[in-house]
């Protein structure tokens, strides 16, 4: 690729590449601004491994594959690269004009996102022990890309900011307030990105202001999360230090008494490690019945599984208690919001966890449930005091607009 790029200018300047990096993967979009369209979409998996595989769709083209090792994360976004190169919309192109990274922890101080200087990626670095999962595979994407493109604005984009408006009441675990502060222990919240698109366009949906409304929003995919929106800002959020807290989820557990942790180690003999990989990744759906799709769950419940059942069971019984705490931290709830994977297709979990709550004002009607549609809806009934809504979620659509927002001024 040239050394020399040349300056965006006039009409051609709107793309925004996106990358969400994790530990063995890296998935991109390149998106035009001007009409908000997506160039081209893919993922780079497997990453280190000799079966690395690398999928790239451009905008209405075949679907590309190519297997074989890549061996880290510079590699993986120069192979993106080079498929981008060769449907033309290369990263070297002058329309390119900033590149956006989903970052999972902002901690206290991201409540924007931010143009990446040293000292931010300094501080996304001493974040590394509060997510140790993530922050360091967000960092090695940083750091590709600005090799990659060293000219262009790097944006980061917290998953935790939009949840820095939580109360200190909300956001502090009730323990000691020493030992809290001195290991930065509180309530960080995730899915931040999604939280506030869907709630915006739910307002959209509306025809109501996001300032006047009062939401619960469910984002209910392999991870999942609720959150409290009061006027467009985060109240309350069911993720805390990690992804682990709140609702059950594909593989993570959700709310636990603590003390499970200490009697696995005491009684079962589990290292921490183990616990951590235990409440991670073989609790959820997947620990209570084998399977963590929903689809599959469906599938098992209607062939009469009983560890299907009570799977499902336990997973729409938590989703409710969220909609009901978060009745009460609101006072009044206007719309309750499903979106994600599950949020969006499944409307078994929207009837299930809906029903019931008819004296909060909340009611799904079958019908308009039933519908299968890739735009934000209505599905309670007509004139309902409540509204029920899906609305399909964006992320790599709200990083591109936060980053292009950011790279314009
Ligand atoms: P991620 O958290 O990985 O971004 P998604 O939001 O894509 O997850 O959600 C993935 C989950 O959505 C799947 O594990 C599956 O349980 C669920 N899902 C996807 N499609 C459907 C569907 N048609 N019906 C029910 N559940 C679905």
């Amino acid at each position: 690729m040239s050394p020399i790029h040349h300056t965006a200018t006039g009409q051609d300047a709107g793309r925004v590449l996106v990358l969400n990096s994790g530990s063995s993967s890296v998935k991109y979009q390149l998106l035009d601004m001007r009409d908000r369209s997506r160039l081209a979409t893919g993922l780079v998996e497997r990453i280190g491994e000799a079966s690395s595989r690398l999928v790239h769709t451009p905008q209405g083209g075949e679907t590309r594959e190519r297997t074989g090792r890549i061996d880290d994360h510079a590699q993986a976004l120069e192979a993106a690269a080079g498929e981008l190169a060769a449907d033309g919309i290369g990263l070297d192109s002058p329309a390119l004009v900033a590149i956006g990274h989903r970052v999972v922890h902002g901690g206290l101080r991201f409540t924007e996102p931010t143009v990446v200087t040293d000292d931010v990626l300094r501080e996304i670095e001493r974040l590394v022990p509060v997510a140790p999962l993530h922050n360091p595979a967000n960092i090695t994407g940083i750091r590709t890309a600005r090799a990659l493109r060293p000219d262009l604005p790097q944006v980061a984009v917290f998953d935790t900011a939009f949840h820095r408006s939580m109360p200190e009441h909300a956001a502090r675990y009730a323990i000691d307030v020493e030992t809290a502060d001195a290991h930065r222990i509180r309530r960080y919240g995730f899915h931040g990105t999604s939280h506030a698109y869907v709630s915006r366009r739910a307002a959209e949906l509306l025809g109501r202001p996001v300032e006047d409304l009062n939401l619960i929003v469910l984002h209910l995919g392999n991870g999942a999360s609720a959150s409290a929106v009061a006027g467009g800002r985060c109240v309350d959020t069911s993720m805390g230090l990690t992804p682990l807290e709140g609702l059950v989820m594909g593989t993570r557990s959700g709310d636990i008494d603590p003390a499970v942790t200490f009697h696995l180690k005491r009684v079962a003999g589990m290292s921490a490690d183990e616990i951590d990989t235990l409440l991670n990744q073989r609790s959820g759906l997947v620990g209570l019945c084998g399977d963590n799709d929903m689809r599959e769950i469906r599938r098992r419940v209607d062939a009469g599984d009983e560890r299907a059942s009570l799977a499902f069971d336990i997973y729409v019984h938590r989703l409710k208690k969220y909609i009901g705490a978060y009745a009460a931290v609101l006072g009044r709830v206007d719309a309750v919001v499903f979106t994600a994977g599950v949020g969006e297709n499944s409307a078994p979990v929207r009837e299930a966890a809906i029903a019931g709550l008819e004296g909060f004002g909340l009611a799904v009607d079958p019908e308009r449930n039933a519908v299968r549609s890739g735009e934000p809806r209505l599905v309670s009934p007509a004139g309902a005091r409540v509204a029920v809504a899906v609305v399909p979620t964006d992320e790599e659509l709200e990083i591109a607009r936060q980053t292009f927002a950011l790279a314009r001024d």
